[in-house]
């Protein structure tokens, strides 16, 4: 998963980008939810959230580290519950 840094303007051009909605406004700042986050494997050569982001705040959660495996079973796991 990645994750988003308290350096997030709140500028709200992620959340729509993400492919699998993994993205809302929390308390202070923009989060990602990593039980849904993919980094967009499956849908994307790159994480949209990162190219879109204009302050380059969002970064590889280094406490939600996986595979290119395990994002692939993450994705079929989230497209095939839909
Ligand atoms: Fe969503 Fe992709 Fe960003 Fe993960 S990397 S939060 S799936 S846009
Ligand atoms: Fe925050 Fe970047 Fe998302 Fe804008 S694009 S809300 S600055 S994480």
């Amino acid at each position: 998963s990645l994750k988003i840094l308290d350096t997030c303007v709140n500028c709200d051009v992620c959340e729509p980008v993400c492919p699998n909605q993994a993205i809302s406004l929390g308390e202070d700042f923009y989060i990602i939810d990593p039980d849904l986050c993919t980094e967009c494997v499956g849908h994307h050569d790159e994480p949209q959230c990162v190219v879109v982001c204009p302050v380059e705040c969002i970064i590889s959660d280094p406490a939600h580290v996986e595979t290119g495996d395990a994002l692939k079973a993450k994705y079929h796991r989230l497209t095939s519950a839909a």
